[in-house]
């Protein structure tokens, strides 16, 4: 073979070899070719360069297995983590459950106190119309009529109960390690209290609560089939209407009313969802937002504070 068919070694001709040798050995990787001693030279160099990678792949080994991330400890904090989240969201719903049983039992219970003061009247209209024996064929058409329009009306009661919050979770959502903002709230609890109330009738409305000031008489009223949800503002001395303002259903029924002049002269109008500071004076009230969920935060003296703010 010609020699002038090869190229000189790569490596003879970069180290300016005085009797440089032909390359006739090629190498497949890198394309040069080497004389013999060289070519030996080129692979351990390479089996070098590989060496070096397998001990970075050591290094690499240490990394993950001696990481913080997965050491036993914080797998166990993890999922200690999880557990806690799932007690609290196992109150909570417990929580959201007692509500609105407790919702149910108010409802129902409101709907039937509603009815049975009607059935009375009724009652007590026949009665007084048998005794007094002033009734002729028309009086008995329009009792009839009454009668009817009564026994539709049960018929037609519908009880819709609006389950707080519990169909509203998005459980796709939570499934993530991020931590979540809290997504059951929980309600005042106090709705024993209006299940145990008993109606006051005032000016023919159902009053379930009411509170007065030397002037003033601020006066809660519910009635589904009237649609009303509202706070009447009478005057104490001769028991006009001065203002009647609907309240927005989100705020929840009214638990309590109560009136003080320590209070800067205002109400303190406690929905399940809200406390209200409502005014006489301006016939206005005000949201105190601060306070919500109100039966998570010791609010009494919150209250105080911000009532001076507001008023
Ligand atoms: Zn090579
Ligand atoms: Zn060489």
């Amino acid at each position: 073979m010609n020699n002038s068919s090869f190229k000189i070694c790569s490596i003879c001709e970069n180290e300016n070899m005085m009797k440089p040798k032909m390359g006739i050995h090629p190498c497949h990787g890198c394309q040069l070719s080497f004389c013999l001693i060289h070519l030996t030279k080129h692979r351990e160099e390479l089996l070098k360069k590989l060496d070096s990678v397998i001990i970075q792949r050591d290094e690499l080994f240490e990394l993950i297995f001696k990481n913080v991330n997965f050491t036993n400890e914080n797998i166990e904090k993890f999922l200690q983590n999880i557990n806690e989240w799932e007690t609290k969201m196992h109150e909570s719903v417990h929580q959201v459950a007692e509500q609105n049983r407790d919702n149910v039992r108010v409802e129902f219970t409101r709907q039937l106190n509603e009815i049975k003061v009607r059935y009375d009247e009724f009652t007590k209209e026949l009665a007084e119309i048998r005794e007094n024996d002033t009734f002729f064929e028309n009086d008995i058409e329009q009792l009839l009529v009454k009668l009817e329009q009564f026994k539709q009306e049960i018929h037609q009661i519908n009880i819709l109960l609006q389950l707080n919050q519990i169909d509203n979770i998005d459980w796709s959502r939570l499934n993530h390690l991020k931590q979540q903002e809290k997504s059951v709230i929980s309600y005042l609890n106090n709705s024993q209290l209006l299940f145990e109330r008993q109606i006051i009738s005032l000016h023919d409305r159902n009053c379930f609560f009411l509170a007065a000031s030397h002037t003033h008489i601020l006066a809660y009223i519910l009635s589904i089939n009237r649609n009303e949800n509202r706070l009447i503002l009478y005057n104490t001395l001769d028991g006009t209407e001065l203002c009647s303002t609907e309240l927005d259903v989100r705020f929840g029924n009214v638990c309590d009313i109560i009136y003080a002049e320590t209070l800067n002269y205002c109400f303190l109008v406690v929905c399940r969802q809200v406390i209200l500071i409502y005014n006489p004076q301006q016939m206005i009230f005000t949201i105190i937002s601060e306070i919500k969920p109100i039966d998570e935060h010791p609010f009494l003296h919150k209250i105080l504070d911000i009532i001076y703010h507001h008023c």
